[in-house]
């Protein structure tokens, strides 16, 4: 009997734990909520909003952790999406397009990785039109 799993809305970006078999909580937006303390766990909501933070994390994982964090409240997709509109890379939906016989930036790469991992976008190659 114990504390359970964090878990953190990806959603409101709020980190939530049990910390006991009955104590049941949510995060701020009310998305998602975990329950059961260590004895089980239980988590509610869309299995797309819930991201489980491990018991032990890497520098990375604590580095991914922030970044992500800071994409909850910096509206990190509007400036995505603002900064691949100067870059005139195509956006549609939720298919970012490559452009044709370009490589991506660095700059460009980190927030289509972000964008894949953490909104579930998805990058495709430009195909050339064939005539
Ligand atoms: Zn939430």
């Amino acid at each position: 009997m114990g504390k359970g799993v964090k878990v953190k809305c990806m959603k409101c970006g709020a980190i939530i734990q049990s910390m006991h078999v009955h104590d049941m909580q949510h995060c701020r937006c009310g998305a998602i909520a975990i329950d059961g303390g260590s004895d089980y766990w239980k988590a509610s909501g869309d299995c797309n909003d819930i991201y489980f933070l491990k018991e032990e994390m890497t520098l990375h994982d604590l580095m991914e952790e922030a970044r992500a964090k800071e994409i909850m409240t910096e509206n990190y997709v509007d400036t995505c999406m603002r900064y691949f509109k100067n870059c005139g890379i195509k956006v549609e939906g939720k298919t970012i397009y490559s452009p044709i016989g370009e490589n991506f930036l660095e700059d460009e790469i980190e927030r289509v990785n972000i964008l894949i991992k953490y909104h579930n976008y998805e990058l495709q190659e430009n195909l050339p039109l064939k005539f």
